[in-house]
């Protein structure tokens, strides 16, 4: 009768704690953990992490019904030439779905799935650096396909950020990006941790007009949602060209960057899973799920 009673009461808490959310908190964290764990070696670009990585993300992808953007299939490959700081060449893989909305314009929401690999013998599992977004992206083609969008929505998960942001470049190249009618990218990149319990949401210093729909949501408790980062010459504190979101800023295409300020584990091998606030990713993936919502039914 004890052990009885005890599983009714964890099993009361789960449900209250899960209740508040717009999405699986679950598999969210479940997501975020095969993504972050050593067998994904990193997932740097080109690297057979990166294919494990990959093929987890497409099986996500296919399980919700979620087509692919491209008629060859989820993945858009591309080769680049060399990276800023070092000379290196390689091949990428974007992986790209789409979900159908009743409105032509399109957001495009993206978060880079790649990270640093293995350096010096040390698996740089960047949880943090990308994998939070990554998870993220899926709990939010998930919350889609049950809460239809206005807007076409494509769900873009870049390959090689961190070699110079060139998943991203490659896909705003590669597609008419006007005749796609591209109105909007929200890009999601290190949501999972804060000290201080805060997310930015960076970009309505060039783009004003998305401010109302971010004031207007209502935030989780113990959790504030910041504007910032986005002054033109405020050197590193100016995210704009920081992540994915600044090759979709240079085709003038309206951005919203969400990540946190860095902490000391950025770009370190200890950027790992056990350094997750879940409570603030959690916090994190619903107020980034609540500003979809809201952009998705202004007019962009
Ligand atoms: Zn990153």
């Amino acid at each position: 009768m004890v052990c009885r009673g005890l599983f009714v009461v964890v099993l009361f808490f789960t449900q209250t704690a899960f209740a508040q959310y717009s999405f699986n908190a679950s598999q969210l964290t479940n997501d975020l953990k095969i993504l972050s764990s050593d067998s994904l070696e990193g997932r740097r670009v080109g690297s057979e992490g990166s294919a494990k990585a990959r093929s987890y993300i497409i099986k996500r992808l296919e399980s919700l019904g979620i087509k692919p953007l491209l008629e060859s299939g989820y993945v858009q490959t591309f080769s680049f030439t060399q990276s800023f700081g070092q000379v290196q060449a390689g091949d990428g893989s974007n992986i790209l779905a789409v979900v159908e909305g009743t409105k032509k314009e399109t957001i495009v929401i993206s978060a880079h799935y790649d990270h640093l690999g293995v350096l010096g013998g040390k698996i740089y599992s960047g949880a943090d650096d990308n994998a939070s977004g990554t998870a993220a992206l899926l709990s939010i083609a998930e919350y889609l396909t049950k809460h239809k969008p206005d807007h076409r929505i494509i769900l873009a998960f870049f390959d090689a950020e961190e070699m110079g942001l060139r998943g991203s470049a490659h896909f705003v190249n590669s597609l008419d990006t006007k005749a796609e009618a591209f109105v909007l990218n929200i890009n999601m990149d290190m949501i999972s941790r804060s000290d201080k319990n805060e997310l930015y949401a960076c970009g309505t210093y060039h783009y004003p007009k998305l401010k109302n729909s971010v004031e207007k949501i209502s935030l989780p408790e113990k959790f504030s949602l910041k504007f910032g980062h986005d002054l033109p010459n405020s050197g590193r504190n100016d995210w704009t060209g920081q992540s994915d979101h600044k090759n979709f800023h240079q085709k003038k295409i309206p951005f919203l960057y969400f990540g946190v300020e860095d902490h000391p584990d950025y770009h370190r091998p200890t950027d790992s899973f056990d350094k997750i606030n879940l409570h603030f990713y959690h916090s994190s993936v619903e107020s980034i799920i609540r500003v979809v919502r809201a952009l998705d039914s202004s007019t962009l």
